[in-house]
């Protein structure tokens, strides 16, 4: 199964791999996708080898989450600053936003280490769909991350955080709120988006942002909510960690709606 898993892994590298950083690896081969190969497969090793116990580790947590991507200008922008500040975080895809450029994007995030998340197809107010409707809303998205990443959404945002007993029923990964900053409103400055992130922040909090197109004041934002979190001792997880780091199942029976994960 390991062996499958690399070995597809490895395919998907040899076509779209432009980021996997190449390690001074003495058996690099002349030939360049060969040689592109092997660093991914190291890489991807040593994400396993790497992986943190949060909960051991004592420190404060705090998971960063945009909704509304992906996008190849404000999501591509969020994740160059994750990057520069070294964290990771979770993206909810909006499914009509998956698209040929921003597949790539995706894979961006995942490769980093980020968590793929679902958001719907089609960003629609779903306590007042069908159950056959709320369904296809959310595989549509599992499915496309599965094309791009190889693995499905673990967590779904409903949109406007509109929720009934149907769309529990229907949908099997636990729902996901979180503290926001009103960053949909344009009239919001980044710096009001920092300060009331900040503020709201405590162990165990999930940060609402968007990344949706044009989004740029959230991106100035977390140059201030990054470095600041990280100065008062924040290590940012993704959803999953969170989950990991509270002993809490990712089950599909789930009927929570989480926002602060207590210790
Ligand atoms: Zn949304």
């Amino acid at each position: 199964m390991k062996k499958l898993l690399i070995t597809v892994i490895t395919s998907i590298a040899a076509i779209v791999c432009a980021c996997a950083e190449t390690p001074a690896d003495e058996n690099k081969s002349n030939n360049e996708t060969a040689s592109e190969t092997t660093a991914s497969v190291v890489s991807e090793t040593e994400k396993e080898v790497t992986k943190v116990d949060y909960k051991a580790l004592g420190k404060p947590l705090v998971a960063l989450t945009f909704d509304d991507g992906p996008n190849t200008t404000t999501t591509v922008q969020v994740l160059d600053v994750l990057e520069e500040y070294g964290v990771r975080g979770s993206f909810f895809l909006v499914g009509d936003n998956i698209n040929e450029q921003t597949e790539a994007v995706v894979k961006r995030a995942y490769d980093m280490g980020c968590e793929i998340n679902n958001h719907s197809k089609t960003h629609s107010y779903m306590n007042q769909m069908t159950a056959e409707e709320i369904s296809a809303e959310v595989t549509f998205v599992s499915d496309k991350v599965k094309e791009i990443t190889g693995e499905g959404t673990k967590f779904f945002r409903p949109p406007y955080i509109a929720v009934n007993d149907t769309m529990y029923e229907n949908i099997d990964m636990p729902f996901i709120a979180g503290v926001g900053c009103n960053d949909w409103d344009n009239a919001v400055s980044a710096d009001e988006r920092a300060e009331k992130t900040i503020e709201q922040v405590k162990d165990g909090t999930i940060i609402l942002l968007h990344d949706s197109y044009g989004n740029f004041k959230t991106v100035q934002a977390l140059k201030t909510i990054i470095p600041e979190l990280q100065a008062q001792g924040y290590e940012f997880v993704t959803v999953s960690e969170l989950f990991e780091a509270r002993d809490i199942e990712i089950s599909s029976d789930d009927t929570g709606l989480y926002t602060h994960l207590e210790k």
